[in-house]
């Protein structure tokens, strides 16, 4: 179990770094629009898409290795704040007192402050901390897919006969195939992501509204912890330290009353 875990760790990690490096050397080294600009001697345009890639990477471990917002023993509001919400606000696995939009994350194995989903991709928890490095790493990764895959089309090419012309730019094609899945998925990501930022939703309670104990009672319109879009992005990129939410629900409950 220990070594599936680790072997699943490691390789996310070592595919996700693999293709970033792979694609961008290949539309270096290939006639690409990128190598024209070396061979011109126009170093600005590969120097800024290089580092675009470097910065990507970055922003995947940050979000990989950083701590999601772990709930601590010792945590000076767990212990006592949420008791007057919820009868069962104490976590059955991991035994501490949980935050209104913690959960439990059976992979990390700890309960996560605003927990938003556990990302088989970085192989991390994606909550209160890390949400905003999650956005800026999908909103660069579909910036730098859409460059990919311009930069990409550049280097065809022309053959006089179609099957000719497909041999010819095989590698170039399968890039392209791949990005182009990639930049789907992202894609749909960023839109997620950004419209659950603009209104204070998490993965976590739109999918599983049902089951959450503290979003019993109101209807789908209802989010108690919707702030207004500017204090709602305010709070998602700007708040460093744990927010209390329990101040928010609290508020927005007595109002629904
Ligand atoms: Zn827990
Ligand atoms: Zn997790």
């Amino acid at each position: 179990m220990f070594q599936t875990l680790c072997f699943s760790f490691f390789q996310s990690r070592l595919v996700h770094v693999a293709i970033t490096v792979g694609i961008s050397s290949i539309l270096l080294f290939k006639q690409t629009v990128l190598r024209t600009h070396l061979d011109d001697g126009h170093y600005f345009v590969p120097i800024l898409y290089i580092t675009s890639a470097c910065v990507s990477l970055v922003l995947y471990f940050i979000v990989a290795c950083m701590d999601p917002g772990f709930v601590k023993r010792g945590d000076p509001d767990v212990e006592e704040k949420n008791v007057c919400l919820e009868p069962h606000q104490r976590c059955g696995l991991c035994g501490l007192q949980r935050p209104v939009r913690a959960r439990h994350c059976r992979e990390c194995k700890h309960c996560v402050r605003k927990f938003d989903h556990h990302c088989p991709w970085v192989t991390n928890c994606v909550g209160e901390r890390n949400h905003r490095w999650f956005w800026c790493f999908i909103t660069l990764e579909v910036i730098m897919l859409c460059w990919s895959i311009s930069i990409s089309v550049s280097g065809y090419q022309s053959a006089p006969e179609s099957s000719n012309w497909a041999t010819q730019n095989v590698i170039l094609l399968l890039i392209d195939l791949l990005m182009g899945i990639l930049l789907l998925v992202v894609f749909a990501l960023f839109c997620i992501h950004t419209y659950m930022i603009l209104n204070n939703h998490t993965t976590w309670e739109t999918m599983s509204r049902h089951r959450i104990s503290y979003l019993k009672g109101m209807s789908e319109s209802e989010n108690p912890f919707n702030l207004g879009i500017c204090r709602n992005v305010y709070t998602f990129f700007c708040h460093i330290k744990p927010f209390d939410w329990t101040v928010v629900y609290s508020k927005a409950r007595s109002k629904m009353k």
